[in-house]
């Protein structure tokens, strides 16, 4: 009997993690990492016709030894009882909680371990992550920026651990430093993270500089490109053309995960850069072809922040249609 594929998943490039239960972590009345942010990311690719050309993936909980892998215990236990007690802000004043938060972000790291098997059982090549909370902040023990758990850097333990790779890449495009990430990191000369963020001036959080290279045997495996704020599009593009892609070269990662923060566009208020859609379009395409050329394409794509709901709409879609290769 000939051998056929399974009708949904295998002839698809690109999975898109999402599910509505990222809309029950609710961060109340005016705060800016808020359900809509999803809610208009979708509607988006909706819109564009994009759904049925990718492969929809529900996200699952992550189980705890992942967790554990990245979080302390006595911090994941905090965060349970502090949801679960109805406590309202967590940690910091920017980290507000309801009673759904701790199984929502469960969720949300779970989400991009189901994105890292797909692509590594080759389901699919790449993955996109729709998910929330957001994680690049999140410390081992501690919450920071919007972010209780670091999906991102679980994620690369689970790499390493659960599929055995040698070798993983952290790419960071949110305007902000990726602070937890790289505290998680910085000592491990297996996970590479490379940042390109708004430095310096009073943003937040006030890490990522030049000379923050890694520690022991991690040094030489944390790489910053620290931007003025202002930068554009070629900017941009020049940073990681003189940063990323030659250390990218030559560390050689087995798979890329990129913490895609929508924030540096220029109509973004959270921060004071300036890239067009044309140029965040330009940015995920160099990481793209990286992964194309140093890893055979496997990539998984996390989102991080981004808060101008009207861009959103637009740089979702476009951030599917470059996985997609739609857009060259
Ligand atoms: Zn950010």
């Amino acid at each position: 009997m000939a051998r056929r594929k399974a009708k949904t998943g295998g002839n698809f490039r690109t999975a898109l993690v999402h599910g509505k239960v990222f809309l029950r972590h609710d961060t109340g009345f005016d705060h800016p990492e808020s359900a809509v942010r999803l809610q208009s990311m979708y509607a988006g690719i909706k819109n564009a016709r994009l759904l049925s050309q990718v492969l929809s993936a529900a996200p699952r909980k992550t189980g705890k030894k992942w967790l554990l892998a990245a979080h302390d215990a006595e911090y994941v236990e905090r965060f349970r009882r502090a949801c679960k007690n109805g406590t309202r802000l967590f940690d910091h004043p920017d980290n507000v909680i309801n009673r759904h938060s701790f199984d929502v972000a469960l969720m949300a790291v779970g989400g991009v371990l189901t994105a890292c098997d797909l692509v590594m059982r080759e389901r699919v090549r790449n993955a996109f992550c729709m998910v929330r909370p957001p994680g690049h902040h999140a410390g081992r023990a501690s919450a920071l920026g919007f972010c209780f758990f670091n999906n991102v850097a679980v994620a690369a333990l689970y790499l390493r651990k659960k599929w055995g790779l040698a070798r993983v890449a952290v790419a960071d495009i949110d305007v902000h430093h990726g602070s937890g990430t790289q505290q998680l990191f910085e000592e491990d000369p297996s996970v590479f993270y490379y940042s390109i963020h708004q430095h310096p001036s009073f943003t937040f959080p006030g890490t990522g500089r030049e000379f923050e290279r890694g520690r022991g045997p991690g040094t030489g495996f944390t790489l910053n490109s620290p931007m003025s704020p202002g930068s554009g599009d070629e900017d941009y593009v020049k940073a990681l053309n003189r940063d990323l892609v030659p250390a990218m070269k030559s560390f050689k990662p087995d798979f890329f995960l990129v913490s895609t923060g929508f924030d540096a566009h220029k109509n973004d208020e959270m921060a004071d850069m300036a890239l067009t859609d044309c140029g965040y379009a330009r940015v995920f395409g160099i990481i793209k072809n990286l992964a194309d050329e140093l890893c055979h394409g496997r990539l998984v794509s996390v989102l991080e922040g981004g808060y101008c709901l009207p861009c959103l709409s637009r740089l979702g879609p476009d951030h599917v249609r470059i996985l997609l290769e739609q857009i060259p």
